[in-house]
């Protein structure tokens, strides 16, 4: 009995995850498929790494103080009891995927785009889910800040093709090695003077790491952090340069920006130049894409000395953002009575399906005004009649179920008018 009852209970998708249903899946797959021919015309090229990866590559890449790494990720033992995790993020997977396949070898320039699933055990709420998908771009190798502004650049191409409307630029510099110590010496001093007030998160990340503080969502940590001491009257002669010449490749493209000091980045990784682009109409949710460079993080991989740059864009967010589309499959709707006109019909869809026109064959007893409503409500661009009569003289009807208009003629024929229509 209890086996019964069992078997019957629904099993629904997992808190924090959802279907992308077929009627958005075509939007998805218009925007993803944008974005990717942008890319190309910038010279990158598609990366796709495994879903999962060792724990330790984003411990050490994502960086162990970061909000990712302490609360967000989906890590598990498996079978033979190593610790993997669902990657909370794509960049350290593809520094991983470099070094293993000696990429920095290879004579094409260093530019990898990647559009998937990412995961993070955050909480979830309106827009946001624990399977989100993310579009991610990565340069090597390129230490000059007019990749900087190019890939800003490029991004902007991408968002008014997608007419995506009004955004801003936040622009900041995070310093390097060098030149960052000295300021998180001085931030934390200031954090120090006002520790009582901040949350028990920030509290802790006073010593650990008081970069973090930016990013906390409490409005009291957040008004605070706003009278600390910003990065960008620190950074080293080598740093300042680079953001200059930065900020000056953005006025030749002529996207507007603004200089936010506080802008750091959620992560550990980043050097030099951090970036935003943020949607007028997304409320507070309202960063599009973020990213930045992170110059350090293959020398700490293990791998050569290469410098990277790079931006991750949250689809769901995007796809919000964009102008939507109505994309609509055209086909063709077979009606017909009988086994044997239904066996003519089989034949006739193969055929025109070889040709690239898209058929729908459906086998349920249906009467033939009902199969005409069928196809009314399915919205079936045209409909092929195969009657006894029409079989039996191997010419067939078809009807433009917009104009109404009717053509009869020999499948050679109607595939014609088809492809001339399509
Ligand atoms: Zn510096
Ligand atoms: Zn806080």
């Amino acid at each position: 009995m209890r086996e019964e009852t069992q078997a019957k209970k629904q099993i629904d998708a997992i808190k924090g995850t959802k279907d992308i249903l077929p009627c958005e899946a075509g939007e998805w797959r218009r925007v993803e498929g944008v974005t990717k021919g942008i890319f190309e015309l910038y010279g990158y090229r598609e990366l796709r790494a495994p879903v999962f990866e060792a724990t330790e590559l984003f411990e050490r890449g994502t960086g162990q103080t970061s909000d990712i790494v302490i609360k967000e990720m989906y890590t598990f033992k498996d079978k033979a009891g190593r610790s993997l995790t669902l990657r909370p993020e794509y960049t350290p997977s593809v520094v991983r995927s470099i070094i293993e396949n000696r990429l920095y070898l290879q004579p094409e320039p260093m530019r990898y785009y990647y559009i998937g699933p990412m995961f993070r055990y955050d909480k979830p709420q309106k827009g946001r889910y624990r399977q989100f998908h993310q579009v991610d771009i990565e340069v090597f190798g390129e230490k000059d800040p007019a990749i900087d502004a190019e890939i800003i650049e490029m991004a902007h191409h991408l968002l008014k093709t997608l007419e995506v409307g009004e955004t801003e630029t936040l622009v900041n510099s995070v310093g390097c090695a060098a030149c960052r110590p000295a300021y998180l010496r001085e931030l934390r001093v200031e954090a120090q003077k006002v520790k009582e007030a901040l949350c028990p998160d920030c509290q802790r990340k006073v010593i650990a790491n008081p970069l973090r503080i930016f990013d906390c969502k409490v409005e009291t940590c957040r008004e605070l952090s706003r009278t600390f001491p910003q990065i960008i009257n620190f950074l080293c002669a080598e740093c300042e340069e680079h953001f200059k010449l930065f900020c000056s490749y953005l006025d030749l493209y002529q996207i507007a920006y603004r200089v936010e000091p506080h802008l750091v980045r959620g992560l550990d990784y980043y050097t030099k130049t951090a970036f935003e682009v943020i949607s007028g109409k997304l409320g507070a949710q309202n960063a599009l894409l973020g990213g930045g460079r992170y110059d350090d993080m293959m020398k700490q991989f293990g791998g050569p000395d290469i410098c990277a740059i790079g931006f991750a864009m949250g689809m769901e967010r995007l796809l919000s953002a964009v102008k939507p589309r109505v994309t609509k499959n055209s086909f063709l709707y077979f009606v017909y009575m009988g086994e044997e006109s239904k066996k003519a019909a089989m034949g006739l869809a193969r055929y025109f399906r070889e040709n690239g026109i898209e058929c729908l064959l459906e086998f349920k007893d249906r009467g033939l005004k009902n199969q005409l409503s069928r196809a009314n409500k399915l919205e079936a661009n045209w409909v092929l009649i195969a009657g006894e009569e029409e079989v039996a003289r191997n010419r067939y009807q078809i009807k433009n179920m917009k104009t109404s208009e009717q053509k009869e003629g020999s499948r050679e024929e109607i595939l014609k008018v088809l492809l001339e229509n399509k």
